[in-house]
């Protein structure tokens, strides 16, 4: 039994039914010719940065999109959404005195996982799901649902365009010194498109060339499918989602797959319990890892486990909701004698209003008024701040 199924191709979940699989093969052998779009020696130095920070001597703040459009791969929106994050991570090391490893949610986070495959609309039409630009449209019709090939050239361009205008600003401003650089980091959700992209790295091993930091999602992280044996084969830092009902023999299982004792910060393991499950989940986990939780960079994502409909339908989160999750990661990580080493949030560069302050504006039928997210629901730069400033505190 057990050989029968070694011989069997690894599943891959959530991967999208390309219109054609004939243009797909074309797309494929373009980007495979294409050049790196990061650096191996920048993935290298975020390896090292990440590792600082397992050891608490750096905090890294990563910020960005739930779903990146392609219309915002333009220099201004790009400087906008890097000033936040330099905003942020500014006033982190104000409060804190930590240094902070600057990384986007961006310059390739073009494709989403999804809880059901298809959407019904109000007249009970069903179309396929919303997966990301890198997919398909979130207009809601068949031509814009339709999964079509051309669109990861189209990512990838614009994954180049968006790493330039940030690797110019970086470049241009006098003063930053190496930690204050833009890392840029995606979900690798599109197997076929990550793995187009690899290349050799200085070392005689392959890396990932689309983006510093890769990260493998909550619903793609079983240690025989296809996108861990991915995160396994490449040389980046790597990180993975870990949700309430990941297994401690899974999680243990990961760690020795995907981390690397000579290079702390290779591995990222980044909760999103939600907060009533942070305090015991994470306990449960660290206790069950012991000396081995060590080797891992712990990032907090205190959003995903946080997730709520409102009164109108629409996903949103509290912010009260958010700072506890923080609290009870933090408080979990300390008692085990680790040091927490990021935290991962959805921001947004304007004051939109998608997070709400407290849990009573939930109940509103009124839907909130400035919703742009594409996927899921963002903090706005208030919130955010606020946030951010809140997790200063705590370590
Ligand atoms: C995300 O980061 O947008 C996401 C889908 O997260 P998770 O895999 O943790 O659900
Ligand atoms: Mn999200």
């Amino acid at each position: 039994m057990t050989a029968t199924r070694l011989l069997l191709p690894a599943r891959a979940l959530q991967q999208p039914e390309w219109a054609s699989l004939d243009e797909l093969k074309d797309v494929l052998l373009s980007l495979e010719a294409k050049p790196p779009l990061v650096d191996a020696t920048a993935c290298a130095d975020l390896t090292v940065e990440l590792g600082r920070a397992a050891r608490g001597e750096a905090f890294v703040l990563q910020a960005g999109e739930c779903a990146e459009r392609f219309a915002d791969a333009n220099p201004e929106t790009v400087l906008a959404k890097t000033d936040e994050l330099h905003r942020l991570a500014d006033e982190f090391t104000d409060a804190s005195g930590l240094p902070a490893v600057r990384m986007g949610r961006i310059a390739g986070q073009y494709a989403k996982p999804r809880s059901s495959a298809t959407e019904t609309l109000p007249d009970g039409t069903v179309l396929p799901v919303y997966r990301g630009d890198a997919v398909n449209a979130p207009e809601p019709t068949p031509a814009a649902r339709t999964a079509l090939p051309s669109r990861l050239l189209l990512a990838h361009r614009n994954a180049g365009t968006t790493l330039s205008t940030l690797l110019e600003r970086d470049l241009g401003l006098a003063g930053r010194t190496a930690s204050q650089r833009t890392y840029a980091g995606h979900e690798a959700l599109l197997l076929e498109y990550e793995q187009a992209l690899v290349r050799p790295d200085a070392d005689g091993g392959r890396y990932g060339s689309s983006g510093h930091f890769l990260w493998i999602g909550d619903r793609t992280r079983q240690p025989d499918h296809q996108h861990v044996q991915f995160a396994a084969s490449v040389s980046n830092p790597v990180g993975v989602k870990i949700g309430p009902k990941a297994s401690p023999e899974d999680v243990r299982t990961l760690v020795r797959m995907l981390g690397d004792p000579r290079r702390p910060g290779r591995l990222s393991l980044i909760v999103r319990m939600g907060r009533d499950h942070i305090g015991p989940k994470l306990t449960a986990l660290l206790g069950a890892l012991g000396d081995e939780a060590a080797g891992v960079a712990w990032i907090c994502d205190p959003m995903h486990g946080n997730t709520r409909v409102n009164g109108a339908g629409q996903k949103s989160r509290v912010v009260g909701d958010v700072v506890a999750e923080i609290e009870g990661f933090v408080s979990a990580l300390h008692a085990h004698g680790l040091r927490p080493a990021g935290l991962m949030l959805e921001t947004a560069h304007g004051p939109v209003t998608e997070c709400v302050d407290t849990a009573a504006e939930l109940a509103s039928t009124t839907p909130l008024p400035r919703y742009e997210s594409a996927c899921d629901p963002r903090l706005s730069p208030h919130q955010a701040g606020e946030v951010v400033a809140r997790t200063a505190e705590l370590l």
